[in-house]
């Protein structure tokens, strides 16, 4: 064969400058494809080896990535399968190049915001070299013997026109060579390699060389004086991946140990250790590995979301794996490697995919099985856990109805003692002893133990119990429980009286008329605006507080949902004021006394003392009124 040149079959005009510019932001994935395309190559003559269709030496296999920075090359090196000239012809200048042009045309018509959600993925193969070459070189010897087998050249200058020519060539397998125009001169840098490989091809399944390391190495048959080995230090070409990486393996075969490492090497910035992990290994009805990790989570969660990385055949595809798996998992980490999972189209599609939605049920399953099954085995061990998974669980339970069905047997409520609960078990509890006037089981809850300390106290007291839930989604799954368990709802401790959120059969008998009540409400309004409080008498035992301040639970907790952004509905109700009621508790002694007073200061002071008393049990009292309040109590101490 003698040199020949062609022109590459172009339907759409300009592919090469829109290659260029178009693709411009994510140009750097030319090395990922290069990179796949070697492994494709390597891992075809593996299996032909395999089934008895390749007898010559495999040998070492390793692809190497080789930089020149005076000639402003990179050139891809593989031992693969290689490419005869008709080949070449066919599958670069044809097949390949019709799948780019349609990759562009796709790209073309697609818009700016979903380009991202298209170059993620793959698509544009061996022709993204030209996003970062004036010209490319393919030099290339195929495995195979006889005939038409002689090593060819191509070559391509980022126009149409090509040219082929039959070479000397030892080694089967294919050079990719790049040269890299002026404006990519930066991937002429080691560090800016290392960075891509390290991001693209850290699992791949053949081993990558680049550059060199220095390592110890023993030297033979010389130790010193302590008897310790000696070493020198030695270079040796450096291989950046892991080829086989622990998700693949199976579970059987690793241990806590090579999962507690293998995370350090998915996340070497992060010091934490994770709670504990799911190994996903299926081949039906899709394929699909992988290794997820729960950690710790943090109070900035968002910070935390999209670490999982999403593999295909171990090359790194994306870590926005939204629409993947169920949102409330985005928070776990790790890795999930899948052929099955449609790689090269939008988002969109993505949600709508039916394997992708079977994909996202059985990782919801795997993790409800996990949770089950370290729930069922080890309860003491998942109550220490409780406080850093409950934020999993509470999410999954909230937005996935599947999710909820299995968690309900594990999901633990915890109450103000740090004593935990199923579900079941604490409906038992309280079964007997907290139910409202409609009959309705009531969960006494406190979001903060220590500003709500007086009024847990007095549900404590009665021998009530009250639950902590003070975790951030923790608003939203009292509201899904609610609307979850049978004829329960949930008062916060604050939210109104005791013995008027739980209904108690005797209720004490006033010690005022109607006359009285009507001189102490005077007294009241007199220091305590109406505006600020609605003001409410009740007949509670003697040893009840004289004034309580309470907060409509119904109100507060639109307000705080609105918070963590509760959304639709709710907008607006931020803005709202605050509903308080200020309860008199006509039976204490205190008022008795207020009502005997004869001088109107006498009883002015009682009253503002009872009310700045209310609030600092309420944390309501802050700035200057609470620093009038402590003068006047340390004047009166004088
Ligand atoms: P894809 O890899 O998606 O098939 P590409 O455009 O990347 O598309 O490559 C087109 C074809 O060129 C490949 O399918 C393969 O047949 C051939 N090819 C590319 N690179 C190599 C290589 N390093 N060794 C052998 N064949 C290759």
């Amino acid at each position: 064969m003698s040199t020949e040149k062609g022109k590459i079959d172009i339907k759409t005009e300009d592919i090469f400058p829109i290659i260029k510019k178009f693709l411009y932001s994510d140009h750097e994935i030319f090395l990922r494809e290069l990179i796949s395309n070697a492994t494709d190559a390597t891992q075809k003559l593996k299996t032909l080896a395999s089934l008895g269709k390749f007898s010559g030496e495999l040998g070492d296999l390793t692809i190497h990535i080789v930089v020149d920075k005076k000639k402003k090359t990179i050139t891809i090196k593989d031992r693969g399968i290689g490419m005869t000239g008709d080949e070449v012809k066919k599958y670069i200048n044809q097949i390949a190049f019709s799948s780019a042009e349609e990759f562009v045309k796709k790209f073309k018509t697609k818009s700016e915001a979903e380009h991202n959600a298209i170059i993620g993925h793959f698509g544009l193969g061996f022709y993204s070299a030209f996003m970062v070459s004036d010209k490319v070189e393919i030099r290339t010897k195929t495995y195979k013997k006889g005939g038409s087998t002689k090593a060819v050249r191509w070559e391509c200058d980022g126009s149409p026109n090509y040219q082929l020519e039959e070479i000397e060539k030892d080694d089967r397998g294919t050079d990719v060579i790049l040269y890299i125009d002026d404006e990519n001169k930066e991937f002429l840098e080691d560090h800016k390699i290392n960075e891509l490989l390290n991001k693209y091809c850290k699992f791949l399944p053949v081993p990558i060389q680049f550059g060199m390391e220095k390592i110890q190495e023993p030297v033979e048959g010389k130790k010193d004086k302590d008897g310790n080995q000696e070493t020198k230090e030695v270079e040796r070409p450096k291989i950046i991946n892991n080829p086989n990486p622990l998700w693949k393996k199976k579970p059987s075969e690793a241990t806590d140990e090579d999962y507690k490492n293998f995370y350090k090497e998915l996340y070497p910035y992060t010091f934490e250790e994770p709670l504990f992990h799911i190994h996903l290994n299926v081949d039906y009805p899709f394929n699909l590995t992988g290794i997820l990790y729960f950690p710790k989570v943090k109070k900035d969660y968002e910070m935390q979301k999209n670490k999982i990385q999403l593999y295909s055949n171990q090359v790194f595809v994306t870590d926005s794996v939204e629409g993947i798996v169920p949102d409330f998992l985005t928070l776990l980490h790790g890795v999930i490697d899948s052929p099955d999972i449609p790689l090269n189209v939008s988002r969109s599609y993505l949600q709508s995919d039916g394997n992708v939605k079977k994909i996202s049920n059985y990782i919801t399953k795997k993790v409800a099985d996990k949770l089950e099954e370290l729930f069922k085995k080890d309860r003491e061990g998942f109550e220490k856990k409780w406080d850093d998974i409950k934020i999993f669980i509470e999410y999954g339970m909230i937005s996935e109805e599947k999710f909820y069905e299995k968690a309900e047997k594990f999901a633990l409520l915890k109450n103000v003692e740090g004593k935990y609960f199923t579900l079941d078990e604490y409906q038992k509890h309280i079964e007997k002893t907290q139910k409202n006037k409609e009959k309705k089981l009531v969960y006494l809850y406190a979001t903060n133990q220590e500003e709500q300390y007086s009024y847990i106290e007095s549900a404590t007291n009665r021998g009530y119990d009250v639950l902590i839930m003070d975790g951030v989604l923790d608003n939203h799954f009292i509201n899904s429980l609610e609307q979850k368990l049978k004829d329960s709802t949930f008062a916060r401790v604050d939210s109104n009286t005791i013995d008027k959120i739980i209904v108690k059969d005797d209720e004490a008998p006033s010690k005022l008329d109607d006359k009285q009540k009507e001189s102490l409400k005077e007294v009241i309004e007199r220091n305590i605006s109406k505006e600020t409080f609605n003001i409410v008498f009740e007949n509670m035992s003697e040893s009840d507080m004289p004034v309580t301040i309470t907060q409509n639970e119904f109100m507060r907790r639109m307000k705080d949902m609105e918070k963590v952004g509760g959304g639709g509905m709710m907008m607006g109700m931020g803005n709202m004021p605050d509903t308080y009621e200020l309860i008199v508790n006509t039976n204490n002694p205190v008022i008795t006394k207020i009502m005997n007073e004869k001088k109107a200061d006498k009883q002015d002071i009682i009253v503002k003392q009872l009310y700045d008393l209310a609030r600092l049990a309420k944390n309501l009292l802050v700035g200057k009124e609470l620093n009038d309040f402590v003068k006047r109590n340390v004047s009166e101490i004088k």
